[in-house]
């Protein structure tokens, strides 16, 4: 019965730790470059990536690894995607990014 009971404990454990990164991931998409319509502003595409590897992982913290960097045309706006993926739990998101208009050409 003990066993059991143990066994129990754990998927509850398991459904908590899921609804916390759940709960983390939705977090994240409505910070700045979570999505589309909230792009982080940098001022050239060599930012780009830089700002990927300096974003912790919303859901353990660990650094990302850049896995894809694309230019993509969302609601008129051109935008970065960059696909980043967590060197410790494994999970992959993307990350947007606009890049500034230059006001002197
Ligand atoms: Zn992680």
């Amino acid at each position: 019965m003990t066993k059991k009971r143990a066994r129990t404990q754990r998927r509850a454990d398991e459904r908590a730790l899921d609804k916390l990164v759940h709960k983390r991931e939705q977090a994240a998409r409505k910070e700045p470059g979570g999505a589309p319509d909230t792009p982080i502003p940098v001022g050239s595409a060599s930012e780009v990536e830089a700002h990927g590897r300096g974003h912790p992982c919303p859901v353990c913290g660990d650094p990302l690894r850049v896995l894809d960097h694309r230019a993509v045309v969302s609601g008129g706006r051109s935008l970065r995607v960059l696909s980043v993926e967590c060197r410790g739990c494994g999970r992959s998101r993307e990350l947007f990014f606009e890049i500034a208009a230059r006001l002197l050409s």
